[in-house]
């Protein structure tokens, strides 16, 4: 008989999952964290309660959080990604050629050292000489950065101490950091369950950025399942492939890329409020 784990998600819908085995448990200085087993979705990270990654789709996630941008600026060399302490977004900004130099701030150090641990997969790349890590709040990190191409938030929900990077003080402070061409993106919560949220993102976004937008994919483990990233850009508009699709990947391709925006007209219904769901 398996035991089950109910997730309580930041949201009105609880999943419930299989727990074959608990491989680690422990209470870092912000959170708690645990690793289960489960059938079908393997190793799951959990943090607070509420499923981070699983080792089975990490994939879906990690790459279309990072390669939107990516390659929609001509030329990223410079990258800073905030949380993320399971490493899967550094794994993927570092199939970019053109990247010298990953500033990986994550504030929970004991996130690196149990993905490490656990999901040797998804951060093997976290000791990369290209990457510096700096264990610290991302907000507090970007108000000194200067030269940067590309901006990752992969910080857990709109809750507790990820508040610092849904601001316009930290959007201001990252648009100050970045070069011409400069990107950001985030993740914004689930369209089906978070509308809201994900509507007064883009309207904080257009606080600072001239060029705001708005992807999704769809994600199994995170409530909604319709997972939306937000994106601020200085300059270039995200939804065009500005870099020849060359990396390997496993769902994330330049038709992905031209799919994976609203259109136009559902996007203007969505953020004027017109749309009642
Ligand atoms: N993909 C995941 C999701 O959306 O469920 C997020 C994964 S990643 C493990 C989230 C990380 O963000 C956590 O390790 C957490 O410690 C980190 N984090 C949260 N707020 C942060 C902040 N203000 N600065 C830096 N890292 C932060």
């Amino acid at each position: 008989m398996f035991k089950f784990l109910e997730e309580e998600p930041f949201s009105p819908i609880k999943h419930s999952y299989e727990v074959e085995g608990i491989l680690h448990r422990e209470k870092s200085k912000f959170q708690d964290i645990a690793v289960i087993e489960n059938r079908f979705f393997g190793r799951m990270l959990l943090l607070d309660g509420i499923v981070q990654i699983t080792a089975l789709d990490e994939f879906f996630y990690h790459e279309m959080l990072t390669h939107v941008v990516m390659h929609a600026h001509p030329c990223p060399k410079r990258v800073i990604v905030i949380g993320g302490g399971d490493g899967g977004i550094v794994r993927e900004v570092l199939r970019h050629k053109t990247v010298e130099k990953v500033y990986f701030v994550e504030i929970d150090e004991s996130v690196i050292r149990v993905s490490k641990q656990f999901f040797p997969e998804v951060a093997q790349s976290v000791d990369d000489p290209r990457v510096e890590i700096k264990v610290m709040d991302g907000a507090e990190f970007v108000k000194s950065a200067t030269g940067i191409d590309i901006v990752i938030v992969d910080s857990t929900d709109v809750i507790g101490f990820a508040r610092t990077l849904f601001t316009k003080e930290f959007f201001d402070a990252v648009r100050n950091s970045m070069t011409e061409n400069g990107m950001f993106v985030t993740h914004t919560e689930s369209l089906h369950l978070h509308k809201d949220i994900v509507i007064e993102m883009q309207e904080k976004l257009k606080g600072t950025f001239p060029v705001v937008d708005l992807y999704t994919a769809t994600i199994a483990t995170y409530p909604g399942n319709w997972w939306a990233f937000a994106v601020g850009s200085l300059k270039l508009n995200p939804r065009e492939c500005r870099q020849p699709f060359e990396i390997e990947t496993k769902y994330y391709d330049d038709e992905i890329h031209a799919q994976c925006f609203l259109t136009r007209k559902f996007y203007d219904k969505l953020i004027k409020r017109q749309l009642k769901w």
